[in-house]
């Protein structure tokens, strides 16, 4: 007797869909990257009870025909692959042909699509594989997708699912990623009738933005490397916004989302000592390569990727992202409204850093001194936070769920700050200045080591960011007036922000053609060309808004604060010592420059004997 048959199509089917179907977020995905792959500029997803009761995605690409509605739901059905070459250069995100047969096995579908230049589309209803309806109906261009009651045939599979939360997150997640690899496409999410996220076509740097939070705005550093082998671009947080819980990391390898541990620390290693030891950056990071450099054939849930040459990938990863967070600071801001502008980042020079530490030392010493609270916007994140709030509460028998990754919400910028400096018995504080550089003082655990210029350059930042926020800046008045002649762009541009010019104490007014008049300057800008610098002010406006429309006070107060500071690279008086050093713990991260560079460091005094006495053999 002979006992082998062949499985049944609707069985078949379902087995597969155990490999593809895992959860809600699983069919989100698939559906969104169909969409895609069709060529849509506006997706909109609609999922209800995290998904289990309705996954909707409406696109407006290509549709499909009467035929190859049909054909869309048979497994090993697909229209983007043909030959076996094929496969090395997968460019579309789906092309196993699996995901919609998988999903019709184990769900209630509805299908309406129609190509645009067709009068009549198709309306398809399938449930548990078997087909109930195909049928010419008339809908808009483009596809619409209705996937119900996930897992009905399959009870132990829906039994399996999360709780609505956890799910949630999980569709979020995939949501994201999607989102974030397509900042050309326009996307919304609705769950349970409440839009979660509504996101416009925009430049990468907004769509960050949209999706994390405004106070990302002020934190992107662009990074771009092109090389014939491998290009990489995107963003990465500066390292003054590095958190001590992970956090968003997004590695997209040809727009397709990918975990890769050899990656991240390529990133990690590149930010090196310019973020505390234990907190980690922010990186949205799109790797460009030749598909056939990497093994595409894996599994179509798996995130993991291969490369052919994994090192090579990781050194031009590493000194991409170094380049962008020791060069952004260079183009004070990232666009948001205009084009992004990554090619000034090159030619720059790489900045001035003080000597980082002995491995291990580095940033040891500081400690967390307060994680201003994000403000509260009315924004998409908002919203997303409340789909959250069941979480807290989940019960005990659910703890397998909350050693998932946490989810993390807004973007607490990480204060980092240093021991001060001890004070004497008459409050003057025990420094010394070395080669007009630096000035060293003890504290607590050894010897702090601060960097002149770069302690102005903090100073002067919040001092201009406040006056340019209202208080206003004082200004000296000049003896004798000086004009200053622009060429009628500079002009224009000076007339464009005069107001702002004003606030930092400069008195100026339009004097003629192409013509200003000074009549004071900021207090601080003593024994300075007036009229030179009010010129270099304006073209570096200019510059900057050139590459960007974003804040032009952060902008002005980066500049003005660094051009001024270099005057600082002088003797200074034990007055003036204690001044820098009581004012420079009085800004809000005293170890940092405004972009991110160290300003001060401590060798610990076991750090110091392990150097000096130890290192001699003494005993
Ligand atoms: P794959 O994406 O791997 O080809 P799927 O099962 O996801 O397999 O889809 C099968 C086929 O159905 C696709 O190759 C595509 O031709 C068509 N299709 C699926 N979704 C859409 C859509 N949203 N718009 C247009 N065509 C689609
Ligand atoms: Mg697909």
């Amino acid at each position: 007797m002979d006992i082998i048959h062949l499985l049944s199509d609707s069985i078949a089917n379902q087995i597969a869909a155990g490999e593809v179907v895992q959860r809600p977020a699983s069919v989100v995905k698939e559906l969104m990257e169909n969409a895609i792959d069709a060529g849509a500029t506006s997706v909109q997803l609609i999922v209800k009870e995290a998904g289990r009761n309705l996954i909707q995605v409406i696109d407006n690409g290509s549709g499909m025909s009467f035929t190859d509605a049909r054909m869309s739901f048979e497994r090993h059905a697909t229209s983007k692959i043909r030959e076996s070459e094929d496969l090395f250069s997968i460019r579309t995100m789906g092309f196993r042909g699996e995901a919609l047969a998988s999903i019709a096995a184990v769900a209630q579908v509805e299908l309406r699509t129609r190509r645009s230049a067709e009068e009549l589309g198709t309306l398809i209803r399938i449930e548990g594989s078997d087909l109930k309806v195909h049928e010419p109906v008339q809908c808009p261009a483009g596809t619409n997708l209705q996937i119900r009651n996930l897992f009905f045939n399959v009870p132990a599979r829906r039994n399996f699912l999360k709780s609505n939360p956890v799910e949630m997150k999980h569709v979020l997640e995939e949501f994201q990623r999607i989102a974030l690899a397509h900042p050309e496409v326009a996307f919304t999410l609705t769950h349970n009738d409440t839009e979660i996220f509504n996101l416009p076509e925009a430049k990468l740097s907004k769509r960050i933005v949209d999706i994390f939070g405004k106070t990302y705005r002020e934190q992107l550093a662009g990074c771009e490397e092109t090389t014939p082998f491998v290009s990489i671009r995107g963003y990465v947080g500066k390292p003054e916004s590095a958190r001590k819980s992970k956090g968003e990391q997004y590695f997209f390898v040809n727009k397709r989302f990918i975990k890769n541990a050899y990656l991240n620390h390529a990133v990690t290693a590149a930010f090196e000592a310019t973020i505390p030891q234990g907190s980690y950056p922010f990186y949205v990071l799109f790797i460009e390569i030749d598909p056939s450099h990497i093994d595409i054939n894996i599994h179509p849930t798996k995130t993991e990727i291969k490369f052919d040459d994994e090192k090579a990938v990781y050194a031009i990863l590493r000194s991409a992202v170094r380049q962008a967070i020791g060069v952004y600071n260079l183009t004070p801001s990232i666009d948001f409204d205009s084009d992004i502008n990554f090619g000034n980042l090159t030619a720059l020079p790489p900045p001035v850093r003080t000597p980082s530490a002995p491995a291990g030392n580095t940033f040891q010493d500081f400690e967390s001194r307060r994680a201003p609270a994000a403000p509260q916007e009315k924004s998409n994140r908002d919203n997303w936070q409340k789909l959250f709030e069941g979480l807290e509460t989940m019960p005990a028998a659910r703890a397998q769920d909350r050693q998932e990754d946490p989810v993390i919400l807004g973007s607490r910028v990480n204060t980092i700050h240093a021991e001060t400096p001890l004070q004497d018995e008459n409050q003057e504080i025990n420094a010394i200045q070395i080669h007009n550089r630096f000035i060293i003082s003890q504290v607590k655990s050894g010897i702090m080591v601060i960097h002149q210029t770069g302690a102005y350059e903090r100073i002067f930042y919040e001092k201009y960011l406040r006056e340019l926020s209202g208080k206003g800046g004082v200004s000296q008045q000049l003896l004798f007036p000086k004009t200053v002649s622009l060429s009628p762009v500079d002009f224009s541009t000076g007339l464009e922000i005069i107001e702002l010019v004003r606030a930092l104490g400069f008195a100026v007014e339009e004097f003629g053609q192409n013509t200003f008049i000074i009549n004071g300057v900021p207090a601080d800008m003593v024994d300075e060309d007036e009229a030179s610098a009010f010129k270099a002010i304006i073209e570096q406006f200019r510059m900057n808004e050139n590459q960007q429309k974003m804040d032009r006070r952060e902008n002005l107060a980066r500049s003005l604060a660094k051009r001024l500071s270099h005057k600082f690279s002088k003797s200074l008086s034990r007055h003036e010592i204690n001044g820098l050093i009581n004012q420079l713990f009085e800004t809000s991260m005293p170890s940092f420059t405004p972009d991110g560079r160290p300003v001060m460091t401590i060798l610990s005094l076991s750090r110091l004997n392990e150097l000096i006495f130890d290192a001699g053999g003494f005993k």
